[in-house]
C-alpha cells in the first residue's frame, strides 16, 4: 500500500519523496498507466481529462529524468491557458521540491515579456507556457528548444478549440525529431489525431477504460463548488442533511485528518482514516463507526476499501475520484444490507466534464443539489435546539433552576419570554441559531472545462488570444434591460445551445479588419478573454477590408460592453458598436463601406477547425456542441 506503488512504477527518490510528503497514497489509474511508458521514453498519447491526476502523470517520471545541471530547457509543456499554465508549473515545483537547482518557468501572454527573457536568460529546466507567447519568446531567439527532451502538449483539444493548433505544430516542428513526446486530450477529434499521427508516431495509448455499472439504491446528487469552498460547503450539508454514518472521501492522507480535525472543531464526532495509519487504528475506527461512536469517517480509497457498515446513510465525495470505477465503488460503502443510500459528490466547475462521464458509465442522472441556505441551516439548528430543550424539560432536576428564575423575574419585574430568550442569545453563541454564513454562490459549471484562466492585464503583444480566459460570463446575466440593449435592432439570429434552448444573437461592429492583418482567432481571443465569454458563444466573424462584424449573445450587460470597446487587437482598439438593422453584417452608416463585398476569411488550418468562427455561415455549428459557460468575472481573484 501507499506510495510503495509509486516506487515500484519507478519515480526517482526526490520525486518519490515529494509525493509522499503531498500525501499521494497510490497512483490514479491514468498514472499507473502512463508513468511506466514516460519514464522509458516512449511517447505517449493519453485520453485523460481534468480531475484524473493527468498533470502528475507527465510530471513525475520527466521530473524523474531530469538533469538538474542542464539549465536550457529539457522538458516543455504547452497549455491552453495561462491559468492551466501556472497550475502545472506549481505542480512541477511541487514535485521537484528535492530536486535541487530546480527551475520551472510558466510563460504566458499578458505577462511582463521582460521578466520572462530575464528568467529564461537565469535557465530553466522546464518551461510551461501558452503557444503564443512561446512563439513569441522563438521568434526572439530567446528560448532555447534545441535540448529539449520531452515535450507535453496538455489540453490538446482546448488548444485546437482555441485556434493555437497551428501555433502549436510551429512550436512542435522546432524541438528535436528524438524528443520524446505525450499529448494528453479530454477528446481525440480528427485535427488532433492528425498531429499525433504527425509528431508522435508510435506513441503508446493510455485511457482510463470505463466498464458500465449500475448503481441501484443510491440516491446520487452532486453539489457545484469553488475549491477554496467546499470545507464550508461540507459543514453545511452535515447540518441539514439527516444521516446516520457517513464517509467523506478525499484524496490525500493529510486531507483526512484535516477535514477531520475541522469537522471535530464543528462539533461533528469524526474520524480520519488512511493507509498511514496502523491495522489497529483503523479496525478501531472501523468499529467505532459501526457502534455509532464516530458518525463521520474522512478516508481515502486505499483505506476504504471494502468498507461493509450498515449505517453508513451518506458518502460525500468531498473531492471527485479519478475514474468512474472508483466513484462506484466509494458510493457502493452507502446503501448497504438493502437499506437505501446517499451520495453526494462535490464538483469544482472544471471538473464538469468528469461528472457527465460518471453519468454515463453509470447509466445514472446525478441530480443537482442546492448549496443549503442560511435558513436552512438556521431551521435545522433551531429544531435541534428545541428537541433538545424538550428532553432538558423532563429533567427532574430544573426545580432549583426554576425558583432561582422565579425569583429574578419578580423581583425585576421581568417578562418570562424575555428571560427565556435572553439565555436562548447566550446559549446558542458558539453555534448560532441564526447564522450569517458566507454566501457561497454555486459557480457556473463549465462544460468546456475552460474556465481555468482567471489572469488579468492587457497583452500588448497581440497575443492576447494567449491571455485572461476567465469564468465566462453568465448568458443568465446578460440582461434585457441592458442599456446596451437601447435603441437597438432586434436579435434575428438564433442560435441553440446544447440543452436545446436558443440563443438570440446579435451582429456587434469591430474597427479592426483585414487591413490591420486580423484574424479571426485574434478576434476569438480577444472577445474570449476581455469579455470572458466563451469561445462557444462566438458566432460567425466576417472580415472585411477596415472592419469586422462578429456574432454574439443579445443583450451585453454594459460593463462587458465598454471592455470590449477598450480591447485591443493588433495593436487597435475593437470600438464595438452594434451593427445595423436586422442584425446583419452590412456595415452601419457611419462606417466607410467595405472596398470590396464582405468576405468570408479563410481556414488557416487545414482541417479548418482552428478558424472554424470564420467559416460558418449561419453562426451555429460551434455553438451546437458545448452548452453555455458564461459565469460572473470571478472577482474573488
Ligand atoms: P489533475 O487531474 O492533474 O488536474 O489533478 C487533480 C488533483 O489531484 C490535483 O490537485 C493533484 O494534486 C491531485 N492528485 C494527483 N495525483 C494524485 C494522487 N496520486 N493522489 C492524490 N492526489 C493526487
Amino acid at each position: 500500500m501507499s506510495s510503495n506503488e509509486f516506487l515500484s512504477l519507478g519515480i526517482s527518490a526526490p520525486v518519490l519523496k515529494a509525493v509522499q510528503n503531498l500525501g499521494y497514497e497510490q497512483p490514479s489509474p491514468i498514472q499507473a498507466q502512463s508513468i511506466p511508458i514516460l519514464l522509458s521514453g516512449k511517447n505517449l498519447l493519453g485520453t485523460a481529462q481534468t480531475g484524473t491526476g493527468k498533470t502528475a502523470a507527465f510530471a513525475l517520471p520527466l521530473l524523474s529524468n531530469i538533469d538538474e545541471k542542464q539549465k536550457t530547457p529539457q522538458i516543455l509543456v504547452l497549455t491552453p491557458t495561462r491559468e492551466l499554465a501556472i497550475q502545472v508549473a506549481e505542480a512541477f515545483q511541487s514535485y521537484a521540491k528535492h530536486i535541487k537547482g530546480f527551475h520551472v518557468l510558466p510563460i504566458y501572454g499578458g505577462a511582463d515579456i521582460g521578466g520572462q527573457l530575464r528568467s529564461l536568460k537565469r535557465g530553466a529546466q522546464v518551461v510551461v507556457g501558452t503557444p503564443g507567447r512561446m512563439l513569441d519568446h522563438l521568434k526572439r531567439k530567446s528560448l532555447n528548444l534545441s535540448q529539449v527532451k520531452s515535450l507535453v502538449l496538455d489540453e490538446a483539444d482546448e488548444m485546437l478549440r482555441m485556434g493555437f493548433i497551428d501555433d502549436v505544430e510551429a512550436i512542435l516542428s522546432k524541438t528535436p525529431d528524438e524528443s520524446q513526446r505525450a499529448l494528453f486530450s479530454a477528446t481525440m477529434p480528427a485535427a488532433i489525431k492528425r498531429v499525433a499521427d504527425k509528431y508522435l508516431g508510435d506513441a503508446q495509448q493510455v485511457r482510463i477504460q470505463n466498464k458500465t455499472q449500475t448503481v441501484e439504491r443510491i440516491k446520487q446528487q452532486y453539489i457545484t463548488v469553488k475549491a477554496h469552498q467546499k470545507m464550508d460547503a461540507l459543514t453545511r450539508v452535515l447540518e441539514v442533511e439527516k444521516f446516520d454514518g457517513m464517509i467523506i472521501f478525499v484524496r490525500t492522507k493529510s486531507s483526512t485528518v484535516d477535514i477531520s480535525d475541522r469537522l471535530q472543531a464543528r462539533g461533528f464526532s469524526s474520524a480520519a482514516l488512511n493507509g498511514d495509519l496502523s491495522q489497529a487504528i483503523r479496525e478501531r475506527t472501523i468499529s467505532k463507526l459501526k457502534r455509532g461512536q464516530v458518525d463521520v469517517v474522512v478516508a481515502t480509497d486505499v483505506a476504504a476499501r471494502g468498507l461493509d457498515v450498515e449505517r453508513i446513510s451518506h458518502v460525500i465525495n468531498f473531492d471527485i475520484p479519478y475514474d468512474n470505477e472508483s466513484y462506484v465503488h466509494r458510493i457502493g460503502r452507502t446503501g448497504r444490507a438493502g437499506r437505501e443510500g446517499n451520495a453526494i459528490l462535490f464538483i469544482t466547475p472544471k471538473e464538469t466534464r468528469l461528472l457527465r462521464s460518471i453519468e454515463k458509465t453509470t447509466k445514472s442522472t446525478i441530480a443537482p443539489l442546492t448549496m443549503p441556505s442560511n435558513a436552512q441551516v438556521s431551521d435545522q439548528r433551531i429544531q435541534q435546539f428545541t428537541e433538545q430543550l424538550s428532553k432538558t424539560l423532563e429533567t427532574p432536576r430544573l426545580d432549583k433552576f426554576r425558583e432561582m428564575i422565579v425569583k429574578y423575574v419578580e423581583e425585576n419585574d421581568l417578562d418570562m419570554a424575555d428571560v427565556a430568550a435572553a439565555l436562548t442569545y447566550e446559549n446558542q453563541k458558539e453555534r448560532p441559531l441564526f447564522p450569517k454564513l458566507d454566501n457561497i454562490v454555486a459557480p457556473r459549471q463549465d462544460n468546456s472545462s475552460r474556465d481555468r484562466d482567471r489572469g488579468r492585464g492587457r497583452d500588448n503583444d497581440n497575443k492576447n488570444r494567449d491571455s485572461k480566459r476567465r469564468d465566462r460570463k453568465d448568458r443568465d446575466n446578460f440582461s434585457k434591460d441592458s442599456p446596451s440593449r437601447a435603441a437597438r435592432p432586434k436579435s434575428e439570429r438564433v442560435i441553440r445551445d446544447e440543452d436545446g434552448n436558443e440563443v438570440p444573437m446579435l451582429t456587434y461592429r469591430l474597427e479592426v479588419g483585414k487591413n490591420d492583418s486580423v484574424e479571426p482567432s485574434n478576434i476569438v481571443g480577444a472577445i474570449a478573454n476581455e469579455a470572458d465569454i466563451s469561445s462557444q458563444y462566438i458566432g460567425q466573424i466576417i472580415l472585411h477590408d477596415e472592419y469586422s462584424t462578429v456574432d454574439l449573445p443579445d443583450g451585453m450587460p454594459d460593463d462587458v460592453f465598454k471592455t470590449l470597446k477598450k480591447a485591443r487587437v493588433r495593436s487597435k482598439a475593437l470600438n464595438i458598436s452594434i451593427e445595423n438593422a436586422g442584425g446583419n453584417s452590412a456595415p452601419s452608416s457611419r462606417s466607410p463601406r467595405p472596398k470590396k463585398g464582405p468576405k468570408k476569411s479563410k481556414p488557416s488550418s487545414k482541417d479548418g477547425s482552428s478558424k472554424r468562427k470564420s467559416t460558418r455561415t449561419d453562426g451555429s455549428a460551434p455553438l451546437k456542441k458545448k452548452k453555455k459557460t458564461y459565469t460572473k468575472k470571478d472577482k474573488q481573484k
